[in-house]
């Protein structure tokens, strides 16, 4: 059935105006909503203005407005104003994106109108549609919406003009403006819509932490060691990481003063570390509770690299697995828990042998669990300080380790560092 075909039976059941539906499921369709829960959505919003009494709009402050609603007047103050190139019904169309707050709280929005909306004005809007968005109420500004400018100053909590650091940014956010330096950067090629497409990618830092990003149109500017102003960004989330995305509309400004980035992985706490949401080369310090199953000598699918059990893969069947070494062990450090994932080359260390070693081990003991044990008796319930990548997804938090180690290590480092300074 066609988007079209649904737009006319859901019309008919409701007996309003096919056009108007069949506007809306689009609108939901845009936004990946599946066309049964986009139909139901839409009935609701019907039945919903029949009981308020004929589509009656309710004025509301902005914490108030609930998913329930289906449209709403309010007066808030514009934070931040994204602009962004969407493909809709087959078209290129431009629309803005960003927060607006009043004393209650913030709520994002999508225009699909250009209002000239400005950071900071204070704006009533009339009739915005609202919609939801991953469990949370969203204002939607269209060609029904009414934007009048005024004078009212309000109290809001929040800072205008969408400046952000890169550890408080979360996949959703636009509108965003970032100052940052460049640590990392190359050109790719891709295949986009209109075919062979050039985009740079690479790394952004601050005093706050380190993010991918993406330049959609290849900027001179942003060459590693640069240190920029970035605004109009958004955030999308990319291997479980948010990711800054650079489109045709940011603009990119040279800072005289460089943006400082901590040289180390900055320090965090695993529950501060797990509410930014993900992020590159950070350090937390915890105890090992726990060395978790399909640690140790493990065997991975020669042709995708998962890890297999007793010779099946589970998307290639039976294959002839290959022996690689891994640790997944959980860490604790009182504010929240992560799975910290060590390579070959760490596991070895940890484990006291390479490969090879733990091959004949479990040959000698005819079972490959012993070298998993052997792991388990040397970490569990000692501290270690683990430097990685962190990603956080639904099954929880994972932690790339690139370092795993000891604090009794670390003194011992940092003993041997005195000493040459003495000596020198
Ligand atoms: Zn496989």
């Amino acid at each position: 059935m066609s988007l079209d075909d649904h737009a006319e039976e859901l019309a008919s059941s409701l007996g309003v105006d096919k056009t108007e539906v069949k506007g809306k499921l689009e609108n939901l369709e845009q936004y990946g909503v599946p066309i049964d829960e986009a139909k139901e959505t839409v009935r609701r919003n019907y039945s919903d203005s029949e009981s308020t009494g004929g589509g009656e709009i309710a004025t509301k402050s902005v914490a108030d407005v609930s998913t329930a609603d289906s449209r709403v007047d309010t007066t808030a103050t514009v934070l931040s104003v994204g602009k962004r190139s969407i493909q809709y019904n087959g078209d290129q169309q431009v629309i803005f994106e960003g927060e607006v707050a009043d004393q209650s709280g913030k709520i994002s929005y999508t225009s699909w109108e250009d209002f000239d909306l400005q950071p900071g004005e204070t704006v009533h809007l009339g009739n915005a549609d609202v919609r939801e968005w991953e469990g949370h109420p969203e204002l939607n500004l269209g060609d029904s919406t009414s934007v009048e400018r005024v004078e009212d100053d309000l109290d809001i909590e929040y800072e205008v003009g969408g400046d952000a650091r890169l550890a408080t940014l979360e996949p959703g956010d636009r509108g965003v403006n970032v100052e940052v330096q460049v640590l990392d950067v190359e050109e790719k090629q891709i295949n986009g819509r209109d075919g062979e497409t050039e985009i740079l990618s690479g790394v952004l830092g601050d005093e706050t932490g380190r993010l991918p990003f993406t330049d959609w149109e290849p900027r001179s500017e942003l060459s590693a060691g640069t240190s920029v102003r970035i605004e109009d960004v958004f955030i999308r989330e990319f291997r479980g990481v948010p990711s800054v995305n650079v489109s045709e509309f940011s603009t990119v400004e040279a800072l005289e003063t460089p943006v400082e980035v901590a040289d180390s992985g900055t320090q965090y706490q695993i529950g501060d570390a797990i509410e930014t949401g993900g992020m590159f080369d950070l350090e937390v310090t915890g105890n090992v509770v726990a060395v978790r199953d399909g640690s140790g000598l493990i065997e991975r699918c020669p042709d995708c690299g998962r890890v297999i059990q007793s010779g099946q893969c589970r998307s290639h069947g039976a294959v002839d697995g290959e022996d690689d070494l891994r640790v997944k062990a959980i860490l604790d450090d009182g504010t929240g828990t992560v799975t910290a994932i060590l390579d070959e080359e760490i596991t070895a260390e940890v484990y006291g042998g390479d490969l090879d070693d733990a091959r004949e081990h479990a040959r000698e003991e005819m079972d490959r669990e012993v070298v998993a044990d052997s792991i388990r008796d040397s970490i569990v319930g000692r501290e270690f300080r683990v430097r990685g990548t962190l990603t956080v997804d639904d099954y929880g938090a994972n932690l790339e380790a690139t370092e795993f180690t000891t604090h009794s290590e670390d003194a011992k480092t940092r003993a041997s560092r005195l000493l040459t300074e003495v000596e020198a």
